[in-house]
């Protein structure tokens, strides 16, 4: 029952000891060996149960494990991310963002965010310095994609962070249109996991039509 017991690769686990992180909360016991172990994830968890780590951790990770060789974007300066969390506000999006890089510190991989309400131009030229995980909100990520600065062509990780209140908000269309637009990979190899405070019908639906063969938690 310690992070260090969980196979998460020497570089986090130092990053988990400087987060003064000792023991995991309830959701990341559960979470966190599910994807590492592969599986789609739709988790129940509330504000200030770890989620952020639970989402974090698999996909850091997953991304200093992996071999995902060159991405070579169809057009230039377009940033292609390995991994996208789409929250709802920009405060939780900084948030995740400022979690993420601590996590993150001396792995090498770059953690990006980009939100609605501020000028781009900075946001753009973050993402052209290159970007592994895209921490985004619907709306500006989906003016990113028209504008061609962003292809999700490469996305291995996927998750959607407070789920319910993303389409509380009315953001299911940008949601829809941002899946979409991952090119299909073969079963098995691009990850979802869904973190939703309430499970009404309309996240069980987005639930089945973007995770396949999934692990329901609630903790
Ligand atoms: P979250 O639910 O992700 O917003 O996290 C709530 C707060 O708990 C944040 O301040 C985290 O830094 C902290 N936290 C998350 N996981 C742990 C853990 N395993 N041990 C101690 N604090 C944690």
């Amino acid at each position: 029952n310690t992070f260090a017991e969980i196979d998460l690769g020497d570089a986090l686990n130092l990053n988990i000891r400087r987060c003064k992180y000792v023991k995991p909360t309830p959701v990341q016991r559960h979470a966190i060996p599910i994807s590492l172990g592969g599986r789609d994830l739709m988790a129940c968890a509330q504000t200030g149960s770890g989620k952020t780590a639970a989402f974090c951790f698999p996909i850091i990770s997953g991304i200093m494990r992996g071999q995902f060789g060159q991405r070579a974007p169809r057009m230039p300066r377009t940033a292609c991310p390995l991994a996208l969390i789409l929250s709802p506000t920009r405060e939780l999006s900084c948030q995740i963002h400022e979690e993420a890089r601590k996590f993150a510190y001396q792995t090498g991989v770059k953690v990006v965010v980009a939100y609605g309400g501020a000028p781009i131009n900075q946001q753009l030229r973050e993402l052209e310095r290159g970007v592994d995980i895209l921490v985004a909100t619907p709306g500006r990520l989906v003016d990113l994609l028209e504008r061609a600065r962003v292809s999700l062509q490469f996305i291995r990780y996927l998750a959607l962070d407070e789920a319910d209140r993303m389409l509380d908000m009315g953001f299911e269309p940008q949601i829809r249109k941002i899946v979409q637009q991952m090119d299909m990979p073969p079963p098995g190899v691009r990850q979802t996991m869904l973190f939703s405070a309430t499970f009404p019908k309309e996240i069980q639906r987005l639930a089945s039509d973007f995770l396949s063969n999934y692990i329901f938690l609630a903790v």
